[in-house]
């Protein structure tokens, strides 16, 4: 079973969208589940304090180390990543999901107000990651994605384990568009190739979609994906972008 922890002041966040379709049938099914540590049940005094002003002075309040290391220890480890949701973090990718969806499970800190402690960070080897460069108000959101993302690799837990391989960044590019019914919709048609019950030239057409929508959106990724594939210019599918 994968546990995964979330460290949050704002439990009622959970699980929302966790909650819902494949990944909530998977946790009936025993694949993985969730829990929650209320950091303020760890707070300090009367008011259970979790925060204070910044030492150096400045705006906003900073989570205390003190009090994120005794819900963090609270915890069952069992060899998982101890994750801090950070903008300043490792950019999360589907890489990085891949590897986290062959642990054993995940503790996630939601980080609030300014942020973390430092010495916590560090005085339990705290791994940041980021969802990408912008500032959320708390790490619920970016923990929920993470977690989502990690889960839907568990075997068993989509429905289709090709249409996993099949999607972007697996492949080391983006999709190729998608077409369903109606055939004809608004003045648009289906590409005929899609059409063609011909599976090799259909395979060939979502590759070079693939590649020339990833070449005009994402030239990084293309980079990496010329450095380790044999590119032949992408003779269709340019049309469409
Ligand atoms: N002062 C911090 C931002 C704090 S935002 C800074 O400038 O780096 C409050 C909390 O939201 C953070 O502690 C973190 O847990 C979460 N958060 C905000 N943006 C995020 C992002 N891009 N990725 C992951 N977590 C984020």
């Amino acid at each position: 079973m994968f546990e995964t922890s979330f460290i949050t002041l704002f439990p009622e966040a959970f699980p929302g969208p966790l909650g819902v379709s494949i990944l909530e049938r998977a946790r009936k099914e025993g694949i993985w589940d969730w829990d929650i540590i209320q950091l303020r049940d760890f707070g300090i005094g009367k008011h259970r304090n979790v925060d204070e002003t910044p030492a150096g002075g400045g705006a906003g309040m900073v989570l205390r180390p003190d009090v994120a290391a005794a819900a963090i220890d609270s915890l069952p480890r069992q060899e998982r990543p101890l994750i801090y949701l950070s903008p300043r973090g490792k950019p999360f990718d589907q890489e990085m999901a891949r590897t986290f969806a062959e642990g054993p499970g995940l503790i996630l800190f939601c980080g609030r107000f300014e942020g973390l402690d430092e010495r916590v960070i560090e005085g339990r080897d705290m791994i940041e990651v980021s969802m990408g460069d912008f500032v959320l108000a708390g790490g619920e959101v970016a923990a929920m994605a993470l977690t989502e993302a990690v889960v839907r690799l568990l075997p068993g837990v989509a429905g289709n384990e090709d249409s996993l391989s099949e999607e972007s960044f697996e492949t080391g590019l983006l999709e190729h568009p998608q077409y369903t019914l109606p055939r004809e919709w608004e003045g648009r048609g289906t590409p005929d190739v899609l059409l063609s019950g011909d599976h090799k030239r259909i395979a060939e057409w979502r590759l070079n979609s693939a590649k020339a929508l990833t070449k005009q959106r994402r030239p990084d990724l293309y980079a990496a994906y010329s450095e380790t594939h044999d590119i032949q210019a992408p003779e269709t599918g340019d049309e469409h972008y």
